[in-house]
């Protein structure tokens, strides 16, 4: 990085020449199922804290970190120091207890909730999300003899074969035939947009009784499932938080049921809701809970956290060669350490609520942010058509034109029309009204535009590709 002002500047078209030259390379040698450079066209150099530079010398805020991987935003010092350690002992080393193992597995129990780390098993899964839901699935198919999964409709999970089986999004399994079978779909508690179209005041949340209805009727056509896997936050689905209630009667039917709760906190854990896991605002306990994405410090990790009833899997049931990678042990376990002794959870309600103000604020001068919604530093703004432009033309908009001005950020939800906010945990007030003001300037012109040249209505600029 270069030592300029520590705030985000443009200074190129975009793509700059360098960062040009490298993307055409890029789609010169890597296949067409790319993703990213294709909605954000830039190259990158590097990053310190929320900011990241790319090749031009252009200086981004960014409000994609990685995914949602990179917890305490780039080159974290404290996080660095621990993987340059680490670097001197090993980086790999299956699963053999290593110092570096236990302190991260220690500090994971001890951040759960009451007594839970007590009475839970950790395993380490393949590096990625997937393959941390794939062996949370696995798990609940060997612990209850069944084969079916209960998955909700919005919900996302992953890009292999199993878990795009539980996954909402339809484009990602279209032309895949043969995905994991036995998967059915429910009614997530959605209310922007209530998949049974009532209002919420009203509803008595009979999304989660029509879930209830079905398993108890003998004539309901779905089997008892091996799991119910679902995220208290949607993520990729646009940023959507569960109903307390919703959740709550969820634990309540899966526990009389005796059906394994699967919480998939790939992307809503490790602090990015306010709380360590999301689940914890839902006064819920999961029986088995998955975590990937920030875990590793920066590094690819993945567990799964369970009750310890289920633990019968034999030696060996599920094995993987990188399931001890060293580094994101190290540099997870500083994650953890920040978490635990510095504080970071009140800054992600202090300055998540700072950044939710700013958007409802923005929301009551412009009737296009349909809704502002989320918990902690995982936000969302879902754009509704406006003067002939559809949602998606308008979002796609909102995101070049808050590029130019030195905000990257990613589209989320159905036909990618949620504005998602994934910065850094650590991110300061200072930088969150940078990032008001910059998302503001797009916002007013985009408004403008709108204004100016009624839209339409033709199907939107939509996004190449689905992101992970
Ligand atoms: N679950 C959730 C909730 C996710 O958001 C993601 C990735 N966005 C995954 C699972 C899959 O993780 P990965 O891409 O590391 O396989």
């Amino acid at each position: 990085m270069t030592g300029r002002e520590n705030r985000a500047a443009v200074l190129t078209e975009l793509p700059g020449p360098l960062s040009r030259k490298l993307l055409a390379e890029q789609a010169a040698n890597e296949s067409s199922a790319r993703t990213y450079p294709r909605n954000v066209p830039i190259a990158i150099a590097g990053g310190s804290g929320s900011y990241l530079e790319d090749l031009d010398g252009n200086r981004f805020l960014d409000f994609l970190c990685g995914a949602g991987v990179l917890a305490l935003g780039h080159s974290h010092p404290g996080q660095v120091a621990a993987a340059h350690r680490q670097l001197d002992v090993s980086t790999h080393l299956l699963d053999f207890p290593t110092e570096a193992k236990q302190e991260f597995t220690r500090r994971l129990l001890s951040l759960l909730p009451g007594d839970m780390g007590e009475r839970s098993r950790v395993h380490f899964c393949g590096p990625t999300g997937a393959d941390a839901v794939d062996a949370a699935i696995k798990l609940c198919k060997t612990y209850t003899g069944r084969g079916d999964v209960i998955a909700f409709h919005g919900g996302f999970h992953g890009s292999t074969q199993s878990t795009i089986a539980i996954t909402g999004l339809r484009s990602s399994k279209e032309h895949l035939v043969n995905l994991l079978p036995g998967a059915s779909f429910f009614p997530y508690s959605s209310c922007f947009r209530c998949p049974l179209a009532l209002k919420p005041e009203s509803c008595e949340i009979n999304c989660a009784q029509y879930l209830a209805n079905v398993l108890d009727d003998p004539n309901g056509g779905v089997r008892k499932p091996a799991a119910v896997i679902l995220e208290l936050v949607q993520g990729e689905g646009g940023v959507v938080p569960a109903r307390l209630e919703f959740v709550q009667q969820l634990r309540e039917i899966t526990r009389r049921l005796d059906i394994p709760l699967v919480i998939d906190e790939v992307q809503s854990g490790c602090g990015r809701t306010g709380t360590w896991y999301s689940f914890e605002q839902y006064g819920i306990e999961p029986d088995v809970v998955v975590s990937s994405k920030a875990i590793g410090g920066g590094h690819p990790a993945s567990v799964i956290i369970y009750n310890e009833r289920m633990d019968g899997w034999k030696p060996g049931a599920h094995t993987g060669t990188f399931r001890g990678n060293q580094l994101a042990f190290a540099a997870g376990a500083e994650l953890m350490r920040v978490v635990a002794e510095e504080g970071l959870l009140e800054n992600v309600r202090e300055v998540g609520g700072f950044l939710r103000e700013g958007l409802l604020e923005l929301q009551r001068r412009h009737p296009f942010l349909g809704d502002v919604r989320g918990l902690g530093l995982m936000l969302g703004v879902e754009v509704v058509p406006v003067n002939g432009w559809t949602a998606a033309q308008l979002a796609d908009r909102l995101r070049r034109a808050s590029l130019e001005r030195g905000l990257l950020f990613e589209l989320a939800g159905r036909d990618d029309v949620v504005v998602r906010f994934l910065p850094a945990l650590n991110l300061s007030r200072a930088e969150a009204a940078e990032a008001l003001e910059i998302f503001g300037a797009a916002v007013t012109e985009t408004a403008k535009e709108c204004e100016r040249s009624p839209g339409t209505d033709s199907p939107g600029a939509a996004s190449e590709g689905t992101k992970p």
